[in-house]
């Protein structure tokens, strides 16, 4: 059980209603101070049709739904990319190469020393179970950003794979763009 208490009130975008800060407690008294959670609420049907509190501020709701929109697309490209052709290769010749390793620990020196992986040996052993699978579960984008990083990737070898990071790289940056504050 929890205990909500009004701790400020203001006038909302068209002044005919309020938002309402609050702070919600637990009502039993040895844990008091232990959590608490605040939050504001837009208490006009107005407003709250229209707008989305953004810390102290208003933003769209047709704004920040449509960063929302963008923000999915943006993921969903990275979801194609990550099993085109190009991509998929990268994996499989990691996961080639991972196990012409002579051991699991050389594997697992291999990877930490450019570190792709920061499990400990022991760990990692526990959970090998071959270079396919180990790149079915860490493909991702990270995995590429590293390999770039480390050269594995790169410019000269893989235009187009460098060419699409950028691109996705620049849309994601958009994507998480600060919505206007009104
Ligand atoms: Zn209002």
């Amino acid at each position: 059980m929890t205990d909500t208490i009004e701790t400020g009130r203001r006038l909302c975008r068209c002044d005919k209603g309020e938002v309402v800060d609050y702070r919600e407690t637990p009502d039993h008294g040895w844990a008091s101070g232990q959590w608490k959670r605040e939050y504001s609420r837009i208490e006009c049907p107005e407003c709250d049709a229209k707008y989305l509190l953004s810390g102290k501020g208003f933003v769209l709701r047709s704004d920040w739904e449509a960063r929302d929109r963008e923000q999915r697309a943006v993921w969903e490209k990275e979801r194609e990319f990550l099993k085109s052709p190009p991509v998929a290769a990268v994996f499989e010749r990691l996961a080639k190469r991972m196990d012409e390793q002579p051991s699991v620990a050389a594997i697992h020196r291999l990877l930490s020393h450019h570190g792709l992986t920061h499990e400990s040996l022991n760990t990692f052993r526990k959970k090998w179970s071959g270079g396919e699978d180990w790149a079915r579960w860490h493909g991702d984008s990270y995995l590429l950003g590293r390999l770039r990083e480390i050269g594995a990737i790169s410019k000269e070898k893989h235009p187009e794979i460098v060419a699409e990071m950028d691109r996705l790289k620049a849309l994601h940056d958009a994507a998480k763009r600060q919505l206007p504050l009104l």
